[in-house]
This record gives structure tokens, C-alpha cells and sequence, in this order.
């Protein structure tokens, strides 16, 4: 990175975790945000469109990469087999898919460049904790994240390339108090010791850490945000 403000694309920033992000970012980069009216990351070609747009936006140079973009809907176990694929291929495309072509443009332009850069990717608890019998697609698309964001650490270091992943648990957001809703609450407070679900604010400080101030030695590192909800 040079002594300039770092060029930062953050994707799903419209609202939540995203738009927390943002603001912690604010006036400590030159950001782009965007959400899914901007590129649809359901489309295959979204990724793509969305890092050409940004590039442009961006005078050319993105030096972070924050993959926030993100969906939890459910499929249950007895759907009709099209509606359990068609559940599981979505989710995979938006949750997974799309970051890694995001992921690939973003090294192949720190390479064209021959500069190093940051990716964050905003995982979840249920990458190492699984999640509800209708979320395991979200589950598995998270643990791919991670995967993923350690592959890229190791794979990338030597070219001055740093990969982290942050894993909330319960972010009080639109997804999570739809969730909360659902699943009546106290149950699942009951679950966390720190008493309460995480703040945006909170995951989007992490975040903002990494983006910027993370030793590189931590690359590769995965930070859980949780409530000591779940502990490995
Ligand atoms: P949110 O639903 O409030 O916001 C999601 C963002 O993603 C929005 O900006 C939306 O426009 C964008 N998005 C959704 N579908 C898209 C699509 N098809 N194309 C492009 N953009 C799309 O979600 P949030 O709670 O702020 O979650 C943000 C990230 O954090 C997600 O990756 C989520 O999986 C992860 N996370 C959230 C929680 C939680 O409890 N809220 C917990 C763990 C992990």
C-alpha cells in the first residue's frame, strides 16, 4: 500500500454490517460501496461488472478488498428437488461464488500493478459451528469462505498479498433480527455468555483493522466475533 488513502470496494453496504463498515471507514479511505441494485452478485457476471465499475469509480486502483455481500435465506430439508438446488446454488453464487471472482480480480490487479494488497471476507460462526437444518447451504458456504481466505494467505504472502476473515455470530441487522424473530429470541440470547448479539459497529471495527492496520504476519487470521458463543 502506498502513503496515499487506500482505495477500498466494499460489497453489500447498503444496510447492516456493510453500511457500519462505511461509516468506520470514513475518512480514512476513498471507498465504494455497493449493494445488490448496483450488481446483482446472483448473475454470474456480477462479480465482474461490479470490480470493472469499481475500478472505474476508483481512478483505476483498488488496494482492499472488503467481500461483505451476503445472504442467509432458508431451504428446507423435504423442498421439491429443483427449489432445494435452486436454494443451494443462489446462495453459493452470492455467498461464495461471486467473493472468489472477486477475490481472483482483485489479485490478478495487485499483480498487473506489482503491488501487494488486503481482502477481508466477511464469513460467520457458522463456518466452524454449522447452522439451523435449513441454513446448511449458508454453513457451507461460509466454511468455503474461509477456506478460501486461508488459501489466498498462503498461496499469495510472497507477493505482498494479506487475506483475513472475520465470523460474526448473531449481528444485530435486518438478517439477524428476522432470524431472532423466527426463532424466539431468549433461546438463542441464552446461548451467547456476553448476554447480547454483536453490534455492526463491532464486526465493522474488526473489519476496519484488518483493512488497514493489521500486521501482515496476520495473514491468513480469522477473527471471531461471537460473544463466546462459540469458542475453538
Ligand atoms: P444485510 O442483509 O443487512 O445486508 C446484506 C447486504 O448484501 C446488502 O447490502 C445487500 O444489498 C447485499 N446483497 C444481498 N444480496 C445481494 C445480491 N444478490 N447481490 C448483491 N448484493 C447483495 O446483511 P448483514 O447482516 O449486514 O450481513 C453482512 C454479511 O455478514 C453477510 O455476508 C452475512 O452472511 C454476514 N454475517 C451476518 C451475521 C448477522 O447476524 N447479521 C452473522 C454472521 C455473518
Amino acid at each position: 500500500m502506498t502513503n496515499e488513502r487506500p482505495h477500498i470496494l466494499v460489497t453489500g453496504s447498503t444496510r447492516g454490517i456493510g453500511a457500519a463498515i462505511l461509516e468506520t471507514l470514513d475518512g480514512r479511505a476513498v471507498v465504494m460501496g455497493h449493494g445488490s441494485a448496483d450488481a446483482d452478485l446472483s448473475d454470474p457476471a456480477g462479480a465482474e461488472r461490479l470490480w470493472e465499475t469499481a475500478l472505474q469509480r476508483l481512478d483505476g486502483r483498488i488496494d482492499v478488498l472488503i467481500n461483505n455481500a451476503g445472504v442467509f435465506e432458508p431451504v428446507a430439508v423435504d423442498a421439491p428437488l429443483d427449489d432445494w438446488h435452486a436454494g443451494w446454488a443462489r446462495t453459493m453464487q452470492i455467498n461464495l461464488q461471486a467473493s472468489a471472482d472477486l477475490c481472483r480480480r482483485a489479485i490478478l490487479h495487485w499483480r498487473e500493478r506489482g503491488c501487494g494488497g488486503r481482502i477481508v471476507n466477511i464469513a460467520s460462526r457458522a463456518a466452524y459451528r454449522g447452522d439451523s437444518p435449513a441454513h446448511w447451504h449458508y454453513a457451507a458456504s461460509k466454511a468455503g469462505m474461509v477456506g478460501m481466505t486461508k488459501s489466498i494467505a498462503r498461496g499469495f504472502a510472497a507477493e505482498g498479498i494479506l487475506a483475513f476473515a472475520v465470523c460474526p455470530g448473531f449481528t444485530m441487522t435486518g438478517m439477524a433480527e428476522d432470524y431472532l424473530a423466527s426463532r424466539g429470541g431468549d433461546k438463542l440470547l441464552a446461548d451467547i455468555p456476553l448476554g447480547r448479539v454483536a453490534d455492526p459497529a463491532e464486526v465493522a471495527n474488526a473489519a476496519t483493522y484488518l483493512a488497514l492496520d493489521a500486521p501482515a504476519s496476520m495473514t491468513g487470521a480469522v477473527i471471531d466475533i461471537n460473544g463466546a458463543s462459540f469458542v475453538r
